[in-house]
């Protein structure tokens, strides 16, 4: 279910796999959070961390995908990040020897020559060319006996791939958190001498000279799309243009969408857990006994792709593959990425 970066890279990953899928959009494909993206493909530059080892190896999966399907639709210009202030710089510098993919120094500034950016919407037009797609589609009914049956339709496994909206299964243990956030598409007097990404606080970038992509703000707390939009649209422009002269500036158009995270950052990705069953089980686990995994008790063939926050378009393809792996090897998935995580800590929580 939902049709954005998620759905689609999941449906493309079972159909390569030789899985028929069927994707139930309640809109149109690519009208949620993956319209907003810009969407920039960039590497995590930081001091060692699990989330930096799996946000890079999910960059590398992720370029190599995109050059392996989707050629023509990405646009590897490379990334040059310039340090904010003094303090930037020496941040930047210090994380020199843990920059593990390729980089060179320009000035202050860095260029990641790998880095770069790819169309939302065609990307997932291409997506999920081959495959069956019902637009518009606001399910009734969904319940389990052998198979799902959602409505008329059957399938042996469901995956919700819903982005930022209500989840349609009543999960209290998936906690996770919006992020608002605008951009532009523009074009000024001189934007086709752009060759490259620019990011400093914000993002600039060439897309295959159509158009320069300026985004994107990150407005945290409880705000709706249009007074987000309202609250960053002079912000974005008068920011942008510290860092290029935006002579003769045109707005083409303009995005606003959520980000939906969880809170250590990591995405929602494999089967989803039976909280009351589980509990129900191993009521200990409410004291932070920490009972196996494999011992939980699950939906059954029901699986999450979720939460990406600001990089969806890095990690979709990657989880993807990860889960065509569980659903079809039965090869775990880590549990920073799992729904365990977030089910342990609810559970704690429930008397602590
Ligand atoms: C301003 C902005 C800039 C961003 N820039 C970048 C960037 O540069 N690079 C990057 O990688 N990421 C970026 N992101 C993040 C990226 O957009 C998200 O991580 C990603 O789009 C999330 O994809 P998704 O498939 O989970 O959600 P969505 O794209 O929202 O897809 C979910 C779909 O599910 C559908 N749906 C919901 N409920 C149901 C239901 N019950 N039945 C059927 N369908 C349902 C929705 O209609 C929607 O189409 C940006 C986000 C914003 C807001």
């Amino acid at each position: 279910m939902g049709a954005g970066i998620a759905g689609a890279s999941t449906a493309f990953a079972l159909k390569q796999k030789g899985l028929k899928v069927l994707v139930l959009e309640k809109e149109k494909r690519c009208s949620g959070d993956s319209n907003a993206a810009g969407a920039f493909l960039s590497p995590k530059i930081s001091k060692p961390s699990p989330y930096k080892t799996y946000l890079n190896d999910a960059f590398n999966y992720s370029l190599t995908f995109y050059k392996a399907h989707f050629p023509d639709l990405l646009a590897q210009c490379g990334l040059l990040k310039l340090p904010l202030d003094e303090k930037d710089k020496k941040r930047l510098a210090s994380y020199e020897p843990y920059m593990h993919m390729k980089w060179e120094k320009r000035g202050e500034d860095y260029f990641f020559p790998e880095a770069g950016l790819i169309e939302p919407q065609a990307l997932i037009a291409a997506m999920l060319k081959d495959i069956q797609v019902l637009e518009n589609y606001s399910y009734k009914d969904i319940t389990y006996h052998d198979s799902w049956q959602i409505d008329n339709f059957r399938a042996k496994h469901l995956i919700i791939a819903t982005g930022s909206d209500a989840l349609p299964f009543d999960l209290p243990y998936i906690q996770r958190k919006k992020i608002a956030g605008y951009r532009y598409d523009v074009r000024y007097h001189d934007s086709h001498l752009l060759t490259h990404n620019i990011h400093r606080e914000l993002s600039f970038s060439h897309y295959h000279d159509e158009k320069i992509i300026i985004g994107a703000t990150h407005i945290r707390g409880d705000v709706d799309l249009e007074e987000a939009a309202y609250q960053d649209s002079e912000g974005l422009l008068k920011r942008a243009a510290e860092i290029q002269t935006l002579k003769e500036l045109q707005i083409l158009k303009s995005y606003i969408g959520h980000r939906s995270s969880t809170l250590d950052y990591f995405p929602i990705l494999g089967k989803v857990i039976h909280h009351d069953k589980t509990l129900e089980a191993y009521p200990y686990i409410k004291k932070g006994s920490k009972v196996p995994p494999q011992k939980y008790h699950y939906f059954p063939n029901l699986y999450i792709h979720n939460a990406l926050a600001s990089r969806g378009f890095v990690f979709a393809p990657y989880n993807a593959m990860l889960l065509a792996d569980l659903i079809l090897e039965g090869k775990e998935i880590d549990e920073r990425l799992s729904p365990v995580r977030l089910f342990r800590k609810w559970a704690f929580h429930l008397e602590n």
